[in-house]
């Protein structure tokens, strides 16, 4: 349910996807006497990466231990089986195998197992030829990795169960209502959006892939830039469906922050395979032919981009294959499911990937938060933030806890 903006509050939370949601709740539950507001753009929650991803609630194997994203998301894994079996929100905790299909690709498998043990990822097992098999009777490689814990989630229901709570803890939500300018107004902030004005005590930006354009409006430096990366799916026809039983991975490239073209059954039913990574022209390019002058000069005008292309134009040329040639996309696949031939899927949705990018043309791997005047700023929030929101959430409201103390305390 929509509400009328509000003209005043406490704290005003900026983006209706997951994250946004999962902090106002946690707020809300945290200060009940505090008034929350939510604006968000879209006439509807969760229409950008929270609606469009591959659904997975992630174990941790991946991530560098001590990182954010390692701590994060094994707690947020364990609070989202939680939250799902508590609000009846279908989900499963179906396994996941990470595939070696040479040897070439042992030595990062073992950086794999040693990250996800190093990170209390729970049940790893590393199996060979025959224990992929067993598992995935489809599928082929040298050696796997087991994760038990990896399972799969609608993140969309999630994000709706949290705006109910939200809304039952006496948080409102307005959709429909971008916010286009902050600024201080005494000891508050004037949030100017498409509905009128907000005055907030503080505020948390969760916007996605236009975090850095608010974290700039509320005045914080440009880096790092969001940068759009598109990621198209294939879905295995009705009768292929039988070719996957759970989720099959690759070995990723340790250098960048996507995880390979992937099989994964969807908690509907269908078998999902992708996503591509390809840079595009505007941050909601989930049409190719979409392109935003403003998105597309900002991209260009970042010298990131051009140090990061420098250094990754292969990887680009390959993206760009996949996208264009469904033969190149599913041979990716192929590798570790060698019967998936481009008769047996057809196209999917995409969704887009908020990725941030620094001035040195690094992709920002961990997520990162900061702070602006009254506000607090999600600035990088990619995979696996879906799995880790309510952790996040947490995170975040600790944060503001310090931050906003005294206004989080007197309202
Ligand atoms: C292809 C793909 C696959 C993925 N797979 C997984 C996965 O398997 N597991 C996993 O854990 N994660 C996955 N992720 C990542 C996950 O989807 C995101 O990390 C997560 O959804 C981020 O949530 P969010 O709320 O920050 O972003 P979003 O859902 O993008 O929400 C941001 C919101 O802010 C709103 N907003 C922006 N600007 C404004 C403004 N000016 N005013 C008001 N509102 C505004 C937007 O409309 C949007 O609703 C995947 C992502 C993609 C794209």
């Amino acid at each position: 349910m929509s509400h009328e903006p509000s003209e005043r509050c406490d704290i005003a939370v900026v983006g209706g996807g997951i994250l946004g949601l999962a902090v106002a709740r946690e707020l809300a539950l945290r200060n009940p006497a505090a008034s929350i507001c939510v604006l968000e753009r879209e006439p509807r929650l969760a229409s950008h990466q929270t609606g469009h991803n591959s659904g997975v609630i992630h174990a941790g194997v991946y991530y560098t231990p001590g990182s954010l994203k390692a701590q994060l998301c094994v707690e947020g894994a364990r609070a989202m089986y939680e939250f799902c079996e508590q609000h009846g929100i279908p989900h499963e905790r179906c396994g996941k195998v990470i595939i070696a299909t040479g040897d070439s690709e042992l030595g990062r498998l073992d950086e794999l197992e040693r990250r996800g043990r190093a990170n209390g990822v729970a049940g790893l097992r590393r199996i060979d030829a025959g224990g992929i098999r067993e598992l995935e009777p489809h599928a082929r490689g040298v050696a796997g990795l087991y994760s038990p814990a990896t399972g799969i989630a609608d993140f969309g229901a999630v994000a709706l169960a949290l705006a109910d709570e939200l809304q039952q803890a006496g948080g409102t939500i307005a959709t429909g209502c971008e916010v286009l300018g902050v600024a201080a107004a005494g000891r508050s902030l004037r949030l100017s959006h498409s509905r009128g004005t907000t005055e907030a005590g503080h505020a948390v930006f969760c916007a996605g892939a236009w975090a850095d354009r608010l974290a700039v409006a509320a005045g914080a430096g440009p880096d790092p830039r969001i940068v759009p990366f598109r990621g198209a799916y294939l879905r295995l026809a009705p009768a292929r469906r039988d070719l996957v039983r759970s989720l099959i991975y690759p070995v990723p490239d340790p250098s960048l922050p996507f995880l390979g073209v992937h099989l994964t059954r969807h908690i509907d039913g269908e078998v999902l395979v992708g996503p591509t990574a390809l840079m595009v022209a505007a941050r909601d390019a989930y049409a190719l032919r979409t392109v935003r002058r403003r998105d597309l000069a900002q991209t260009l005008a970042w010298p990131g981009t051009w140090r990061m292309l420098a250094h990754w134009w292969r990887t680009g040329v390959t993206e760009l294959r996949h996208a264009a040639l469904r033969s190149s996309f599913v041979r990716a696949a192929a590798r570790y499911v060698p019967e998936l031939e481009p008769q047996d899927v057809e196209p999917s949705f995409a969704g887009i990937r908020a990725q941030a990018l620094g001035r040195d043309g690094r992709l920002v791997d961990d997520f990162v938060f900061s702070h602006t005047e009254r506000a607090l700023h999600v600035r990088n929030a990619p995979s696996p933030a879906a799995t880790s929101s309510l952790a996040i959430a947490r995170y975040v409201a600790d944060e503001a806890q310090r931050a906003f103390g005294e206004t989080v305390r007197h309202v």
